[in-house]
């Protein structure tokens, strides 16, 4: 993440003798002089205004204020003695700099009501415009950003309740397995009514492919179609021709009573994403055989420039008539097929009609 100064925005403290909000700058509560104590820490103020000038920015790079060692008052960064005592600073103790304070608000702010006679004041007041109270911190709403995260949650939630419906539809194709170890068969014997073989070979020829790959990926003899401009990566570090995406501002304590406004930024680097297209073996169609009987052959397949054979897969069928309807069963392989000659008579564990197993010759 590249990080962003924006400006300054001046911070409060709030007095901890009498409880006034006191202007960053002030080094000494404006309300009773008490100093500002060396351990206390600044605030951010609600609905500031940014700051961009110069002389703000040279005041923050004097470095953070000095607290003296001999009465604890909150001098300038580049002062050399006390305006309180007139004691020397080189032994005063360095306010802290580098906190994020929080979230920088400039939008508007909600109004507070003052607690020693409850009038209602704009929340950019630190002292109540009725009866000349301190008036406290208003309160400030979330970044919007938090919002969508909620949203996320409640499609991840969703998940698991497919998957459970996908593993059910599934459980029918398989399913004889299942039902089996449920203990719904039974077995009975039967006599093969039928058999049915269909052999098919899916067939390819060359053609055009289309694909799509950055600009610099595609292969060389490929036909470029249309392009269009895509993000391909996210870096820390601004680049030519990259779109900037930057989070919400924060305030970092510079220890001068001035805030850094500051913003986290990334840079989306666009290239070109491309349509293309190959020459390559594509689906042509299929050439198919079936029968009624026990000896399958493939179809004779015509071969020629720019047309080939792809896969093969061959289907075995078996219809047995039972005491109880019909079964059936699909053998895997042409040996096993060849065994149920029509006619012939089979001990069948009957699972669920539409799944069935049948096993073990008569
Ligand atoms: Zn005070
Ligand atoms: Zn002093
Ligand atoms: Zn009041």
């Amino acid at each position: 993440m590249a990080k962003k100064t924006l400006g300054h925005v001046e911070l409060e403290w709030t007095c901890p003798s009498c409880g006034t909000r006191n202007p960053g700058r002030a080094q000494g509560c404006t309300s009773c002089g008490a100093p500002m104590p060396a351990g206390l820490r600044f605030q951010v103020g609600a609905g500031k205004p940014l700051d961009t000038s110069e002389a703000t920015a040279d005041r923050v790079a004097q470095g953070p204020d000095i607290h003296c060692p001999y009465c604890g008052v909150r001098n300038a960064g580049a002062a050399k003695t006390c305006r309180g005592c007139g004691g020397d600073l080189s032994e005063g103790e360095r306010r802290a700099a580098g906190t994020v304070l929080g979230a920088f608000l400039s939008g508007p702010v909600a109004d507070v009501t003052c607690p020693h006679c409850g009038a209602k004041n704009p929340g950019t007041r630190t002292a109540c415009a009725q009866c000349g109270g301190a008036l406290p911190r208003p309160v400030t709403e979330p970044p919007a950003e938090e919002a969508g995260a909620s949203i996320e949650t409640g499609k991840s939630k969703r998940l698991p309740l497919l998957a459970v419906l996908l593993a059910v539809v599934l459980a029918c194709g398989g399913g004889w397995l299942l039902m089996r170890s449920l203990g719904r068969s039974s077995t009975t014997t039967g006599t093969v009514a039928a058999v049915e073989w269909t052999y098919t070979i899916a067939m390819e020829q060359l053609g055009p492919a289309e694909y799509e790959a950055w600009r610099d990926e595609i292969p060389d003899g490929a036909r470029l179609g249309e392009c269009s401009s895509r993000v391909r990566q996210t870096v820390d570090e601004p680049v030519p021709g990259a779109t900037e995406e930057c989070g919400t501002p924060y305030v970092v304590d510079t220890g001068t009573g001035q805030g850094r406004v500051m913003q986290d930024c990334q840079y989306h680097v666009p290239d070109a994403w491309c349509r293309y297209t190959v020459q390559e073996w594509i689906p042509a169609g299929e050439e198919e055989t079936s029968g009624r009987d026990l000896s399958p052959y493939w179809p004779a397949v015509a071969v020629s420039t720019g047309r080939r054979e792809g896969s093969r897969s061959e289907d075995y069928r078996v219809a047995f008539d039972t005491g109880d309807g019909q079964a059936a069963y699909r053998p895997a392989t042409l040996d096993e097929f060849t065994r149920f000659v029509p006619g012939s008579r089979w001990q069948l564990e009957v699972n669920r009609p539409g799944c069935n197993d049948g096993s073990g010759a008569a």
